[in-house]
C-alpha cells in the first residue's frame, strides 16, 4: 500500500513460512503475560501479532523478538482465541532469516523444499567429485586413511569452506544488526564490556531455562546436542590432524573420548528431538514441523552416524569401506554447513546470541537516555516544577482519543524521576507538537517542548521511529525529509512554473518539501501550483531559491536533533539574499521564524492572499457552489495566532458557503500530523479521522486547509476510509484560484488580469 509505510503483503509471506491464525489475534496481551521470557521494551508475542496484522514491515525487520523466544509453547496454552503465537514467532524467524540474507537464497529454500534439498544435493556431489578427482592412493591390504584423504588438505578444504560459510552469515548477520540497531549509538566500550552476554548465552542458551512451565528438559536437551556439536567442531577445525589419524589411540585418549562423547550427544540429541517431532505431536513444541526443521535434525543424525561409522570401519579393518563411509560423511558435513548455516535453521546460532546481546546494549543505553527532573528542569526552568497535575493537557490533548498517551503522566514519571524507555522516552514519540496542551495548561507549561527535549535526550537510543529514522537520513543526505533526491526539487519547481529568484523580486517564495514530492493530482502540488498561478494573475514578482531552496528542518527539530536543525536552518540563511520570504507551510513560518540564524521575517501565503483581496489586487468572481470547512492548522492557528487570514480568503468567495466546525480557531483538533506524525501515518491517520468526521458532521463537501501536513494526512485517510464521495480536501490557494479563473480543471491555461496594479505586498 504506498505512502503508508505499510506492506500488506506481509501477512501472507510470514504465513507461507508456518504462521498460524494470525487473524483470529484479538491484540488480548495473554500470549505476552503468559510468556516467561517477555519483558520490559522487548515484549512479545502480541507485538509480532500487531506488526504482522497491519503490515509493519519495519517493525518487524528490525524487532529482536522472534529471536528471544525459545518456543516453549505456554502462550498457545494461554490464548482464548486458540491461536498459535509460538508457532507465529517460529514463522517471523524464518522470515527474518530470509530478509537478513542478501543473496535470495534463504528465501528460496524456506519457500521450496525442492530447492533446498537440491542445492544440498549439489554440493555434496560436487564435494564427492572433489574426492574422485583429487583422492590420494587407495591403499586396499589396510585402512591408510590419511592416504587416501591426507589430513592437512582436508584441514585446508576446511578452513576454506568456514571462511566462505562465515563469510555468508556474518553479512547477513551485518545486516539483522544494521536493522535491529538503527538510529542506535552505542559507544565500543558498551560493546566490549557487554561482550560476555553473547558468549554466556552463545554456550549455555541460558535464557531457555526460563522458557516454559515443564522441567526444562527442552533446553537440556538442546544443551547436550549443543555440547556434541561443538566438541565436534573443536576436533574438526581445530585438532583434525590428530582426530584423523591412521594410528589407532588406545580407548581412554582424549581425541577418542571427546569423538564419543560428541557423537552420543549429536545422535542422541537429534535422534531424540526427531522421535518428539514424529510421535509428540500432542506437545505444544511438536505440533507443528517445517520441513526445513526435519531435514536439519535428519543431517545431524546422518552425520554423527556416518561419523561414527568411519571410526568403527577403521577399527573393524575394513579399508574401502571406511573411504567410502569417509566421503559420504564429509560431504553432507559440508553440504549442510553451506546451506543450513548461512541460509537455514542453523542461522539462529549466530541470531539468537546476537538479538540477546543487542538487545541488552539497546537497554543500557535507553537506561542512560532517560530524562530525569533536573535535566527538564535545567531546560524547561522552574515553570516544570509548577505542574499540579491536574489533568487539563491531556485532557485537551488529541492522542488520548486514539491511543493510551498522557502528557500529564509523562510530565509525573520525569518529575518523579522514574522516566524509562517505555513510559516516557517512546511514549513522547506519540506528540504531535500541537499545542492544544500549551494552550490549556493553567501554569503556562511548554509541554510540547518537554517532548522535543524528551526525543533530544532519548537520541541515539534506538527509540526513535524507524520511519522518522529514514526521513531524518533522507533530510541529512538530501537536505529533504521525502524520498527523492535534492536535484529533483529544482525540476518540480520548474515543473510547477517557479522560476529562480532574481535581484528585481520582491518576494522568495518557499515551498514546503510535503508540497513538492507527490504527482500532480495531489492536492498538496495542486495548492502549490494554485498559488503561484494566483501571485502570477496579481503580476507580484516572486521566484524560489530553486536547487539552493532545502528543508526548513521541522523534522530535525522536532526529533531533538538540534544540529541537524541548525545546520538545515545555516543553509538556509547563507540562500535567502534580502526579498520578503513567503511560504505556504506553517511549519516552514515557525521554524524560520524561530531561527536564531535567519533575521528574514516571514509571512504564510494565506496572509499575503487576504492582502490582495483587500488591495483589490485579485478579485475572486466566479461563484463556487461548495460548501467548505475550514481546518485550522495548529501551527499556523495555535502557534502563529493566524486565523482572520484564511477565513477572509473563504469569506471572499462568491457564492461558498462556509461553515465552521465546533473546535475552531484555538481549539481546532490537530490532525496528527506534526511532530513527526506526518511520516508516520500507519499508527497517526486516527486523528485525521477524527477531524475529517468533525468537518462531514458540518454538512461541508470540501475541507479547506493550508498545511501541506494537514493535507497530506486528510488525504491518506479519505482514501484509507473511502470517503471520496462524502468530502474532499483541499488547499485554500486551489478554491480562491477557481474563483478566479474559469479554467478550474485547467490550472495550467492561466491569463494574467489585464485590470490589476502591480504590487510589492
Ligand atoms: S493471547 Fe491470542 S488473542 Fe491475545 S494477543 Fe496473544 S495471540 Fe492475540
Ligand atoms: S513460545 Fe514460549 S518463549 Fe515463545 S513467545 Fe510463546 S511463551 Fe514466549
Ligand atoms: S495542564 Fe499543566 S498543570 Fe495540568 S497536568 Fe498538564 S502540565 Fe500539569
Ligand atoms: S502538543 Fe498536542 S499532541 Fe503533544 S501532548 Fe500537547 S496536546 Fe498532546
Amino acid at each position: 500500500m504506498q505512502g503508508y509505510n505499510l506492506d500488506t503483503n506481509l501477512p501472507k509471506q510470514v504465513a507461507a513460512l508456518g504462521a498460524k491464525d494470525m487473524d483470529t489475534c484479538m491484540q488480548c496481551g495473554n500470549c505476552a503475560s503468559a510468556c516467561p521470557l517477555s519483558q520490559g521494551e522487548n515484549t512479545f508475542p502480541r507485538k509480532i501479532y500487531r506488526y504482522l496484522q497491519l503490515g509493519q514491515k519495519k517493525e518487524l525487520l528490525s524487532a529482536p523478538e522472534p529471536w528471544l523466544c525459545y518456543y516453549c509453547g505456554d502462550c498457545n496454552t494461554d490464548c482464548p482465541r486458540g491461536a498459535e503465537p509460538a508457532e507465529t514467532m517460529m514463522a517471523a524467524r524464518r522470515w527474518l532469516t530470509t530478509q537478513y540474507d542478501w543473496t535470495g537464497l534463504a528465501t528460496k529454500f524456506y519457500a521450496d523444499p525442492k530447492w533446498e534439498v537440491g542445492a544440498f544435493l549439489a554440493i555434496f556431489l560436487f564435494v564427492v567429485s572433489l574426492f574422485a578427482v583429487f583422492h590420494g592412493p587407495i591403499v586396499t591390504e589396510r585402512v591408510e586413511l590419511n592416504t587416501f584423504a591426507p589430513a592437512h588438505w582436508v584441514h585446508i578444504g576446511d578452513e576454506i569452506m568456514i571462511v566462505i560459510v562465515m563469510a555468508l552469515l556474518f553479512s547477513n548477520g551485518f545486516n539483522m544488526y544494521r536493522k535491529i540497531m538503527a538510529g542506535t549509538k552505542i559507544p565500543l566500550s558498551l560493546y566490549l564490556q557487554k561482550a560476555p552476554v553473547f558468549i554466556i548465552n552463545y554456550f549455555t542458551q541460558k535464557k531457555w531455562r526460563k522458557c516454559g512451565t515443564g522441567p526444562g528438559s527442552a533446553w537440556w536437551r538442546h544443551l547436550f546436542l549443543f555440547s556434541g556439536w561443538v566438541a565436534m567442531e573443536v576436533l574438526v577445525m581445530i585438532f583434525l590432524t590428530s582426530f584423523q589419524t591412521d594410528i589407532i589411540h588406545p580407548f581412554w585418549h582424549p581425541t577418542r573420548i571427546v569423538g564419543y562423547y560428541a557423537t552420543v550427544a549429536l545422535l542422541v540429541g537429534s535422534g531424540s528431538m526427531l522421535y518428539s517431532r514424529w510421535y509428540k505431536k500432542k506437545e505444544n513444541l511438536h505440533r507443528y514441523s517445517d520441513f526445513t526443521d526435519q531435514f536439519f535434525l535428519i543431517l545431524i543424525f546422518v552425520i554423527a552416524l556416518t561419523g561414527i561409522l568411519v571410526h568403527f570401519a577403521r577399527l573393524g579393518g575394513l579399508p574401502l569401506t571406511t573411504y567410502a563411509i569417509y566421503v559420504f560423511h564429509v560431504a553432507i558435513c559440508v553440504a549442510m554447513l553451506m546451506i543450513m548455516l548461512p541460509f537455514g535453521k542453523l542461522s539462529h546460532l549466530l541470531y539468537r546470541p546476537t538479538a540477546i546481546f543487542l538487545t541488552t546494549l539497546k537497554a543500557d543505553v535507553q537506561k542512560a537516555a532517560a530524562i530525569d527532573a533536573a535535566q527538564a528542569r535545567d531546560i524547561i526552568g522552574d515553570k516544570f516544577d509548577s505542574c499540579m497535575q491536574c489533568g487539563t493537557c491531556t485532557a485537551s490533548c488529541p492522542k488520548p482519543v486514539v491511543s493510551n498517551f498522557s502528557p500529564r503522566q509523562i510530565l509525573r514519571n520525569i518529575s518523579l524521576n522514574r522516566a524509562t524507555d517505555v513510559n516516557v522516552e517512546s511514549a513522547a514519540w506519540q506528540c504531535a507538537t500541537c499545542d492544544s496542551c500549551v494552550a490549556a495548561c493553567p501554569r503556562g507549561i511548554p509541554i510540547a517542548d518537554v517532548m522535543n527535549i524528551v526525543r533530544e535526550k532519548g537520541q541515539g537510543a534506538g527509540l526513535t521511529p524507524p520511519q522518522v529514522t529514514d526521513a531524518l537520513k533522507s533530510l541529512k543526505d538530501e537536505k529533504n525529509p521525502w524520498p527523492g533526491q535534492q536535484r529533483d526539487r529544482q525540476k518540480n519547481l520548474q515543473n510547477i512554473g517557479i522560476k529562480n529568484i532574481e535581484e528585481t523580486d520582491h518576494y522568495c517564495l518557499y515551498s514546503c518539501c510535503a508540497s513538492l514530492k507527490s504527482g500532480e493530482e495531489h492536492p498538496n502540488t495542486k495548492g502549490l501550483d494554485s498559488l503561484t498561478k494566483i501571485l502570477k494573475k496579481a503580476e507580484i514578482n516572486f521566484g524560489s531559491l530553486g536547487k539552493n531552496e532545502t528543508c526548513c528542518g521541522d523534522l530535525a527539530r522536532v526529533s531533538g536533533q538540534s544540529d541537524l536543525f541548525k545546520q538545515q536552518q545555516g543553509e538556509l540563511e547563507n540562500n535567502f539574499s534580502g526579498q520578503k520570504v513567503i511560504t505556504n507551510s506553517p511549519h516552514c513560518l515557525t521554524n524560520i521564524n524561530n531561527s536564531t540564524t535567519i533575521d528574514n521575517s516571514v509571512n504564510h501565503s494565506t496572509e499575503l492572499l487576504a492582502q490582495l483581496i483587500d488591495q483589490q489586487q485579485i478579485i475572486p468572481t466566479i461563484e463556487l457552489d461548495y460548501t467548505v470547512t475550514y481546518h485550522d492548522p495548529c501551527y499556523l492557528g495555535r502557534k502563529n495566532e493566524i486565523y482572520d487570514a484564511p477565513r477572509k480568503i473563504l469569506n471572499s468567495i462568491p457564492s461558498l458557503k462556509f461553515k465552521e466546525m465546533q473546535r475552531n480557531k484555538q481549539n481546532s483538533l490537530c490532525c496528527g500530523g506534526g511532530g513527526g506524525g506526518v511520516f508516520q501515518t500507519e499508527t497517526t491517520l486516527e486523528n485525521s479521522g477524527i477531524r475529517i468526521q468533525e468537518a462531514i458532521d458540518t454538512g461541508a463537501d470540501t475541507l479547506v486547509t493550508t498545511c501541506p501536513y494537514c493535507i497530506q494526512m486528510f488525504e491518506e485517510c479519505i482514501c484509507t476510509m473511502n470517503l471520496e464521495q462524502k468530502i474532499q480536501v483541499k488547499d485554500i490557494a486551489t478554491l480562491l484560484f477557481e474563483s478566479l479563473s474559469d479554467s478550474k480543471n485547467t490550472l495550467s491555461q492561466v491569463d494574467p488580469l489585464q485590470h490589476l496594479e502591480k504590487t510589492d505586498g
